[in-house]
Formats: structure tokens, sequence, C-alpha cells
């Protein structure tokens, strides 16, 4: 089956949360199942590609698998991929739609006919649009089909209506039945009508993104297309998440030589300058800076949480969280490191030190972090939501995880003192624990499996 995968960002090229991470390992793990996979993104400054062309370049990964960056170095040799500090770039809508055009002309030159064409989130989702409109006739895309992943509803590429004529397709298609919401441009909408099928990552997502709590306005779109709606739980790559072999770490370990983890929460304290003391427990957190991510009851919780437990913070976002927490970190340096900045080598730190990890998210459609945390010995605490719900089960119930079910910094509170209880109380239940959830599989071999079996349903509709 030929495959080409469309993606604003795919680790290793370019990142800046879980959407990297699935475009990086999902193709490759399509690739290792037999499919003939082609990776499209955009061409971003930092990335250094092996072969150029007239418009675009490329990068062969494995023999199956190709990355295939698309040019326009005014558009994308910018310093962020999205979004600046002080807002969205204004041409947002220029530049993936220029990318969503571009990509037909490349498959073309290429001679690359998929069989699928897979889009994800609203950066892409024009590519879904412009197969079933500008190519529906043209023989070279003759048969093929399009899936679209919804990796967060939360963001759906909303535009006035002023730049319409930006997208090359006629006017009738600013009508409520297609890309209109709300008199707007909804490039996300627009995705999830002209896909054959859409997904989401979580079971529990896909069922709540049909709610009016959880649809951001598109629940009844999405309850119209409820036969061709699937929800694929994430994987992870356990070949770049694994403390046996992790080179970022300060020590590797197994589950076989827990004991060494101990290493690295002794040694990242150290690094941040928190207080030496083995008994306090280490509560870790990487994570955008978002509302979705559960930042207010965090901070909320914040004093509490500092009175006893000692906090590591990396993450980037939105300006007013920064600024909230770094209030709450001035004269703390002992119990909360706060990291503002994006970095790979002192995530991997974190997975690897903490006792617990905590992901207080409001709404959660997979979440790749609660996965690493296993990975790594390291608790998760999680509000039950979305691929949260999908993935802990609380540690009462026979799971690997505190689970809270009210969205409330005392909920968040609780569950914290519930895992501290045991890990004060019972080492040797809290080690075999962490133990017991390095073992889980998340890996990515067996969604891929997933994905095929959804291509091949989409190869069979109508
Ligand atoms: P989302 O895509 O909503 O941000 P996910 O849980 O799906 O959340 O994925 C987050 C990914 O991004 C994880 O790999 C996490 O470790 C990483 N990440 C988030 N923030 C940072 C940061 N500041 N520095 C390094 N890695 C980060």
């Amino acid at each position: 089956m030929k495959i080409a995968f469309f993606s604003s960002e795919v680790f290793p090229f370019a990142k800046t949360g879980g959407l990297a991470d699935v475009c990086g390992s999902l193709p490759k793990n399509l690739a290792k199942e037999g499919c003939q996979v082609k990776i499209f993104m955009p061409f971003y400054k930092n990335i250094n590609p092996e072969n150029f062309y007239d418009g675009f370049a490329t990068t062969r990964v494995t023999e199956n698998l190709e990355v295939v960056f698309i040019r326009n170095d005014s558009y994308f040799f910018r310093d962020y991929l999205y979004t600046t500090p002080s807002g969205d770039y204004p041409d947002n809508l220029e530049r993936f739609s220029f990318f969503c055009k571009k990509v037909f002309e490349v498959l073309k030159k290429i001679e690359f006919s998929a069989d699928i064409f897979h889009t994800n989130d609203w950066q892409t989702s024009l590519v879904n649009i412009y197969l079933k409109i500008l190519y529906k006739n043209d023989k070279f895309f003759k048969g093929a089909k399009s899936i679209l992943t919804i990796h967060n509803l939360a963001y759906q590429g909303i535009f006035s209506k002023e730049k319409f004529s930006c997208l090359g397709i006629d006017e009738e298609y600013f009508s409520p039945s297609y890309l209109e919401f709300y008199g707007k441009i909804n490039l996300l909408k627009g995705g999830i009508i002209f896909a054959d099928m859409v997904n989401t990552v979580s079971p529990t997502y896909s069922r709540q993104i049909q709610t009016k709590e959880f649809g951001c306005g598109l629940e009844s779109v999405l309850r119209q297309r409820k036969d061709r709606l699937w929800g694929v739980l994430n994987g992870i790559d356990v070949e770049i998440w694994n403390p046996c072999q992790d080179s970022f770490i300060y020590q590797r370990y197994s589950s076989s030589s827990i004991e060494e983890k101990y290493i690295n929460k002794v040694k990242l304290r150290e690094e941040l300058g928190l207080r030496k003391d083995e008994n306090i427990f280490l509560l870790g957190m990487v994570t955008r800076l978002a509302e979705q991510k559960g930042i207010d009851i965090l901070i909320k919780a914040l004093d509490k949480i500092l009175e006893k437990y000692q906090l590591v913070v990396l993450g980037t976002g939105d300006e007013v969280y920064h600024q909230q927490l770094e209030k709450k970190a001035k004269n703390r340096g002992e119990v909360f490191s706060l990291n503002l900045k994006f970095d790979e080598t002192l995530a991997h730190k974190i997975y690897a030190a903490s006792d617990v990890f905590l992901l207080p998210s409001r709404f959660e459609p997979c979440g790749l972090s609660q996965m690493i945390s296993y990975r790594y010995g390291t608790i998760p605490i999680v509000h039950h939501t979305g691929g949260l719900a999908d993935t802990v089960k609380d540690y009462s119930r026979g799971g690997g995880g505190f689970v809270f079910k009210r969205y409330h910094p005392k909920a968040l509170l609780e569950a914290i003192m519930r895992a501290e209880a045991l890990f004060k109380s019972d080492r040797k239940e809290w080690i075999s624990l962490m133990k017991k959830v390095m073992e889980y599989d998340f890996s990515w071999q067996k969604t891929a499996k997933d994905y095929i079996k959804m291509y091949e349903k989409c190869l069979s509709l109508d």
C-alpha cells in the first residue's frame, strides 16, 4: 500500500508537541509493516535534507520511507512553526494553503500515486479538501482515498472570510455545509467534511468530541460523520524513550536495575539546584503551558504542593502562565525548578528522575507523557479524561497510576497525597509498581496495524 502522509511537524525534523512524535513514529512503523510511505512537511529552518530539487528536498529514512520537504523560504524559514510569543503568524492560511497545493504538484513530479492520503490536524486538512475538489477528475489521483487524523480539536485553523480567495476553490464552498464556521473559514471542519474517514487519537476522545462539552463547536459535524469516525490510541517510540539506552539521562537503567533510577533523581536535583533530601517526593511535568493542560488547577494547588514536595516544570506556552508560575517560583528555588523553554534533553532527564509525573489536563486527546513516564518507571498522576482515561487506571483498581475525576485543585492534591502515602509507607510496593508500569507495552507496532486496518477499510468505501 502506498501512503502519502502530511504533517506540519515531524520528529526529529521539527517539533512543538505530541503531533511531531506521532508523525515521526507512525510512518516509520507503517514502513516496517511493508507500506511505502512518503512524509510531506514544510522545509523549515535548521532542517538539512540530503537531496535538493526545484521547490522541494528529500531525505530517505529507510527503504520504504522518505521525507519530502516542501520549500518556500519566505513562508517556512522562520524562528517558530506557527506562533511567536506575541501571537500567531498572520499569514498562516497562506503558508499552509501553499503547502497543501504544492504537495499535489510534487506527488506528480516524483510519480508517487498514493492509495491513501493521510493528513494531520488543520494545517494539512486542505489536502483532503483539494483531493476532492481540485483533483477529483485527475487520473493521477484516481481511486485515492483520504484520512484526517485529529490530534487536537481545540486547534481548528480559523481565519477571516476575506482570505477565502487564497484557498483557490470556488466561493460556493464558503457555506455552512462546507468550510464556513460562524462567518469564518474553518479548515479543520472542511477536512472533516471532505475526508473519506476521520480518526482521533484515543477511543474516549473520539466519543467525547461528539458532545457539546468537548466538541469545540464541531460536535454536530462530527456526529454526522459518526460511521466514519474512529479512535485509534497513539503509541510511543520505544527506541527514543528507552531508559536502558537513553543517552540524555544521567544513569541508564532497566526494571531489573531500578534502584539506579534514583541516581537520576539525585543528579537532576543537583543540576537544577533543588534541596538534597532523599525522602522528598519529586514531581515532574513536561508540557505545553496551555489551558488544556490543567495549568490553572496546578497553579491553584501549587502553594500546598510546595509545602511538602519538590516540583520540576519544563514548558513553554501562554505568557500568562509564564508570569504566574514565575511569581510562584520566586524565592522557592530549593523546592521548585521552573524551566520555561523547550528542551529535549531536560525532558528526558525529568522523565527519568521524577517519582511521579503530573498530567492534570482539562481535556487530553491522547497524551504521550503518561506512556513515556511508564517507560521510565515514573508513576503518572492524571485527570480522568480522553486518552488519559484509556491509558491510566487507578492504583486502587490494580492500575499503574493515580487518577482524579473532579477537575479541581483539591482533587489533584489528593491524588498526589495518595501517591506519596504509598511511596513513603511501603517502599517495596512502590518499587514493584514502578517495575510493573515499565513493562506496559505502548509501542507503535500494534497501533500501526490498526492504522493499516483503517486504510483498508477506507479503500473499500465507495
Ligand atoms: P501535546 O501534543 O498536547 O503537547 P502530548 O502529551 O501528546 O501533548 O505530547 C507532548 C510531547 O511534547 C511529549 O513528547 C513531551 O515530552 C514533549 N514536550 C512538551 N513540552 C516540552 C518542552 N518544553 N520541552 C521538551 N519536550 C516537550
